[in-house]
């Protein structure tokens, strides 16, 4: 029948995250289900932006980036984390780091490839592995450190292996890897000749001391490591959808191929912006961190005085919360019940598990809000009372 959708789309919903954001609009509920910041991008940012336009770079930026957006992004990790970057011939500018991603396993992986993702994961992973012909491997991430067991890492491994998949800081948990644990990852990619695929974008939102590490930064892991980051979170301008992916040069190759089929290219005049954006003086980055950690501590305050026991972030902007003391243990069910009666959105713990049932006493509050939106959700889950259980 003509009007069937591929076996592929129909492996996999529309995405939960994106969902709960037109339901808050629809229900006109304060919306801290998916992550965009509600206040306002840098002025010099938005200016560039804005001179990029009228000085008439409104055509094709190069496919693969602007030079001078691949130059400011290699300067840019090298200046921080000490591992020279080639902007010729290691990185590719996309669409924002959700392209980078999926153009990334497209390019890299065959149907029947396994790839190694952790649980909870951020919920376009599961997709982008099904779109990709790949098999995932889920290894669990435990509260309420979301740590993982090295053993159980090793054998999710096989010879089958071709990727794993890290998220540091992490979505939705707001766990950070530790240098030992990247250690034991980078260990059996070695082994395993596997790629890591690493999605950074929350590398500047870190909390307690916390300190972020690049994977391929590790000894012998800039050969077999992409590292997926982009404008969105770190500028506040996540419609911008400008990101990049920086791989060793025949990988590159590949996601440049890759990318260029499916998007030719991010948006020239905000690659401009954003090449004036990544040479921002440290200070930027340190209020950044500064204001997400008191937005951190006010959501954190919040919850814990509405009854939920908080899963504490020490980076990106989520909090992750059990409901078992609420009396809900059906994720879904209460999100509705927030959205339609409290007047809050979240996103259900389920959309982060490929076993809906894993997720079921969590959801997730994201906190890249004005001190306003806080406020007003503050009140209105003053309203949420426990539920007598059954
Ligand atoms: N990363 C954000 C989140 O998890 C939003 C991602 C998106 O919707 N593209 O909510």
């Amino acid at each position: 029948m003509s009007v069937r959708p591929s076996a592929k789309a129909e492996r996999f919903t529309e995405s939960v995250i994106r969902e709960m954001t037109r339901l808050a609009h629809l229900h006109g509920a304060v919306n801290l289900s998916q992550g965009f910041p509600d206040f306002p991008a840098p002025e010099e940012v938005k200016e560039a932006a804005r001179r990029a336009v009228a000085s008439d770079i409104n055509q094709y930026a190069i496919t693969w980036g602007a030079r001078s957006l691949r130059q400011a992004i290699a300067r840019k990790f090298e200046r921080l984390y000490g591992l020279p970057v080639d902007p010729e011939r290691e990185v590719t500018v996309t669409c924002g780091s959700t392209e980078a991603m999926i153009a990334t396993l497209l390019a890299v992986l065959d149907p029947g490839d396994e790839v190694v993702v952790f649980e909870p994961f951020y919920e376009n992973y599961g997709p982008d592995a099904i779109l990709s012909g790949a098999v995932p491997r889920f290894v669990a991430l435990r509260p309420p450190e979301w740590t993982f067991d090295p053993d159980e890492l090793e054998r999710a491994f096989s010879s089958r292996t071709r990727a794993i998949i890290v998220n540091t800081p992490n979505n939705p948990t707001g766990k950070v890897f530790t240098r030992a644990e990247l250690e034991t990852i980078a260990g059996l990619c070695r082994r395993h000749d596997a790629l890591a695929v690493t999605d950074e974008i929350y590398e500047h939102i870190l909390y307690d001391g916390a300190v972020h590490l690049p994977l391929a930064t590790l000894p012998e892991m800039a050969g077999r490591t992409i590292t997926i980051n982009g404008m969105s979170k770190t500028y506040s301008v996540t419609g911008w959808r400008v990101g990049w992916a920086i791989a060793p040069p025949p990988l590159t190759n590949a996601i440049r191929k890759v990318h260029d089929f499916l998007t030719v290219g991010a948006a020239a005049p905000l690659q401009e912006a954003g090449a004036l954006a990544l040479e921002l003086p440290a200070a930027y980055y340190e209020e950044l961190a500064r204001a997400y950690d008191r937005r951190r501590r006010r959501l954190l305050g919040i919850l814990d005085g509405a009854g939920f026991d908080v899963y504490r972030p020490r980076g990106a902007y989520y909090v992750m919360v059990d409901t078992d003391r609420l009396g809900w243990d059906d994720d879904v069910a209460f999100a509705r019940h927030l959205v339609e009666e409290v007047g809050v959105a979240v996103v259900p713990g389920s959309s982060f598990y490929r076993d809906p049932a894993s997720g079921r006493r969590q959801v997730r509050f994201a906190f890249c809000k004005k001190e306003e939106t806080l406020a007003e959700a503050e009140k209105r889950l003053a309203r949420l009372r426990p539920r007598p259980r059954a």
